[in-house]
């Protein structure tokens, strides 16, 4: 129930301290994944936010989402009940958090830029009004889910919904009329029809993260894919909406960078970033830059429609776990209102160090290099939460919902043979590794294009074709098959040498290192070639195929050489240059004149 049943009863009291993990005894009940407080010193009214995550021999193990400095044993634990939830209401989009819903700019108005322990503030702000619209008559009967009014936040109809923790019908006794309420007012009032239980609904809910939200009517298969705008990945690798996608890369191979660009370009409506143990200098980088971006589309600020999680590797292992589980739970409210949300991880190998390390603490039986030996099935049910849904709503018709997961890993080292890359490598739709070889040539994105794959490609071929032309999933994999080619005549070139090869090889290489420069590569920090529409990438694709197939009659290696790098830097210049300006006509008209000769 979203009110939380205080748990009076039970008392519990420190027993011991290992770095994050306190362990308490108790009389009463405890419950797995339970919240409880831990005070500091007798009496004392600094209480720090932690979670049970073992129970044995009348003993519960915590894990404590702060600094477990001073405390001792013998400091009384309150034990709350509740499972670790988070608040879903209006007013989240544009706000950035931390792990545990606690809204980082109020937290630093409260208490300076140092955070202090045990200060913990509701997520939605209580002062602020909404419009609401009432959707839903008297009388009717709903369930968990659906709609009872919508408010109108950012560029979406907001859907207020009937909580979804009740089980069973509901009958709507009565709702408010339109008008301004503060998100803890209530705006209707409710029956549920199998306890006759009656109680007030506001436009907040609350919601324990690690449980999915998973009232839709029924699970799709994805059929569309979304847009991320990173023209290697929407080509040859795409993802789809409501699949999964793991970008693993060693250590500044462009993993941050590459979420940023799908953070800002990506058609979805709700975009949650779950900064997950990143270096903090990097994330407050992305806070100070996304209130000042504009999204192309709406023209308005992109923090509009972002959510940021944070947690930062300064801040407690623990509360890196919850991070991940508070953005799924985000992505997941919003796809119940009809919308395409997008939860992007960066990066996935903090949370799994902080689950080694907590394993660790409990003393577990050891997996592979440490990780508990459950780390592939946590990742497993993580990513099951990606998605495309059917949402039936009574009152507002039928829609279809997504969570698309794109998580980053970061291995040691960049070697993809580890628990973590190789766990979530088999849970996942798509794979974009990112190689050192390609980042230190500077070739950006470094996603590999002979190493990564897209379970999606088949599924999503009818809606690609028609989004950029027919036959284009066919050509794509075409190139792919014909770039790997050309790498391997530049294999061979490194070896025999350039003189060895035969003019025809030698032009093949020359092609695939075009399609590369000019497709593959992308400058994420160009304006224009950030974010091509699907026309510019259409018309671009279909270009690239056309010097592929063209037969030059190159009369020597030289001359093939030449035309080739003459043609490379005025498609890489037409890249960055406008839609629509004269420029862009004037490259295209010389990229034309090139393949006519
Ligand atoms: P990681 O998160 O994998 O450690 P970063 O995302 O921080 O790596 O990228 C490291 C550097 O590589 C960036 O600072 C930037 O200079 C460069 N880089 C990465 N991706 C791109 C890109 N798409 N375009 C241009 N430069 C890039
Ligand atoms: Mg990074």
């Amino acid at each position: 129930m979203n009110a939380a049943t205080a748990n009076q009863s039970t008392t519990a009291t420190v027993v011991g301290v290992s770095g994050n993990m306190v362990t308490a005894s108790f009389d009463g009940d405890v419950r797995m994944n339970e919240v409880a407080y831990v005070a500091l010193g007798q009496g004392g009214d600094v209480k720090l936010k932690a979670e049970v995550i073992r129970i044995r021999n009348g003993a519960c193990d915590l894990q404590v989402f702060e600094d477990t400095r001073g405390i001792r044993v013998g400091d009384p634990v309150e034990m709350t009940g509740e499972m670790l939830s988070i608040e879903l209401g209006p007013g989240l989009l544009g706000m950035t958090v931390d792990g545990l819903g606690n809204p980082l700019e109020e937290l630093a108005v409260h208490s300076g830029a140092f955070l202090q322990r045990g200060v913990y503030l509701p997520t939605l702000d209580r002062t602020r009004t909404w419009t609401f619209t009432p959707i839903a008559r008297h009388g009717i009967s709903m369930t968990a889910g659906d709609t009872i009014g919508t408010v109108t936040e950012g560029i979406f109809e907001h859907r207020i919904m009937v909580p979804f923790d009740i089980i069973g019908a509901i009958e709507v006794l009565s709702v408010k009329p339109g008008g301004d309420y503060r998100v803890d007012e209530p705006v209707a009032r409710i029956r549920v029809e199998s306890t006759g239980a009656e109680f007030d609904v506001t436009m907040i809910q609350r919601w324990p993260v690690k449980r999915p939200i998973d009232i839709y009517a029924e699970r799709l298969l994805p059929a569309t894919p979304l847009t991320t705008r990173v023209r290697i990945v929407d080509t040859f690798f795409p993802v789809a909406e409501g699949g999964t996608a793991c970008v693993p890369g060693p250590f500044g191979s462009g993993k941050t960078v590459f979420q940023q660009s799908v953070s800002r370009h990506a058609e979805a409506d709700v975009v949650i970033v779950a900064a997950c143990g990143e270096r903090a200098g990097e994330v407050v980088e992305t806070l100070r830059e996304f209130p000042e971006l504009t999204d192309p589309r709406t023209g308005r600020s992109l923090m509009e429609r972002t959510i940021i999680v944070c947690n930062t590797s300064s801040m407690p292992v623990a509360a890196r776990e919850a991070s991940v589980y508070t953005a799924i739970t985000l992505a997941e409210y919003y796809r119940q209102m009809g919308l395409r949300a997008l939860l992007l991880a960066d990066s996935t190998s903090r949370w799994a160090q902080a689950l080694r390390e907590m394993s660790g603490r409990l003393e577990e039986i050891p997996g592979e290099e440490a990780f508990p030996a459950y780390l592939g099935s946590l990742i497993a049910a993580f990513y099951e939460r990606a998605g495309l849904v059917r949402i039936d709503d009574p009152n507002l018709g039928t829609t279809n919902g997504s969570v698309t997961v794109i998580g980053t890993v970061s291995p040691a080292g960049g070697n993809f043979e580890e628990p973590v890359t190789q766990s979530t490598l088999a849970v996942v739709g798509c794979f974009l590794g990112l190689t050192y070889a390609r980042s230190y040539a500077k070739r950006f994105p470094a996603i590999s294009p002979t190493d990564s794959w897209s379970n999606y490609l088949a599924r999503l071929k009818d809606a690609l074709d028609k989004t950029y032309f027919t036959g284009f999933v066919d050509a794509a994999r075409d190139v792919i098959d014909y770039y790997r080619v050309g790498q391997g005549i530049g294999d061979q070139m490194k070896v025999v040498g350039e003189e060895d090869l035969s003019l025809a090889d030698f032009t093949h290489w020359l092609k695939a290192e075009f399609i590369d420069a000019v497709y593959m590569q992308q400058n994420a920090f160009d304006e224009v070639d950030a974010c091509p529409s699907e026309e510019r990438v259409a018309q671009a694709f279909q270009f690239a195929v056309r010097v592929i197939n063209h037969d030059f009659k190159f009369a020597s290696k030289d001359v093939a050489r030449d035309t080739m790098t003459t043609l490379t830097a005025t498609f890489r210049d037409w890249n960055l240059a406008p839609a629509g300006s004269d420029e862009h006509h004037r490259l295209w008209n010389e990229m034309e004149a090139a393949v006519h000769a």
